[in-house]
């Protein structure tokens, strides 16, 4: 786990994300989880474990879904530092992953087998999460195409598995505010004087539920 390439593809005199420090994990407060909701080129929704000192990552264009029959494609992205797990704001142009970031829900997950490392290697993981948003038992599968693709990004799968948190209702639209300041990210781009328009693109017409 390194954040090599995360840093390589920033210029942290012009973005206000984290450069990121490598730490111990593992600390009684439990492994953080975060799903970033990320107005850029496109919207997607960032989801990251924190896992030996970084948080892995995975852009999911669709964004989880409750439904345990709805697979919901992930892209692995670059580890992220555990820093980057409190950030809600603007990344300014022309920078990597220009546009308004939601700190869309934030706790804690438990891998169910804990040779996470293992888990990964066979794309297959499971786990539990303790968020605002989403709870209970979840899976990520690596697709057969997952290496070699050509975005060189291993693709999987996001799936919630049959719980008492399993749904038929859509938790991104009911639920489109951030986790951190209750913001919409047209709210968010306001204030750090980025795109509203181009980040209202992400909300839901007319803002969605009032929470
Ligand atoms: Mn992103």
């Amino acid at each position: 786990m390194s954040l090599k390439v995360y840093r390589s593809k920033r210029n942290f005199s012009a973005t206000p994300e984290p450069k990121g420090e490598q730490r111990e994990s593992g600390s009684s407060r439990g492994l953080l989880y975060i799903i970033q909701k990320h107005q850029a080129t496109a919207l997607h929704y960032d989801f990251r474990l924190e896992w030996q000192g970084v948080l892995l990552s995975w852009a999911v264009p669709k964004g989880p879904s409750l439904d345990p029959s709805v697979k919901r494609l992930a892209m692995q992205t670059e580890d992220h530092p555990l820093e980057y797990g409190g950030f809600e704001g603007v990344i300014p142009e022309p920078g990597y992953g220009a546009g308004t970031v939601m700190l869309w829900d934030r706790g804690t997950w438990k891998p169910e087998d804990p040779n996470v490392a293992k888990s990964l290697r066979s794309g297959e993981l499971k786990f539990s999460l303790f968020g605002k948003k989403l709870r209970g038992s979840w899976v990520l599968v690596r697709t057969k195409n997952g290496y070699g693709s050509a975005a060189g990004k291993p693709a999987w799968l996001l799936i919630k598995h049959r719980d008492q948190f399993a749904s038929q209702s859509d938790v991104l639209t009911a639920e489109p505010r951030s986790v951190k300041s209750k913001r919409l990210l047209a709210e968010i781009a306001e204030k750090g004087h980025g795109n509203v328009a181009k980040a209202a693109k992400g909300d839901p017409p007319g803002g969605g539920p009032k929470s």
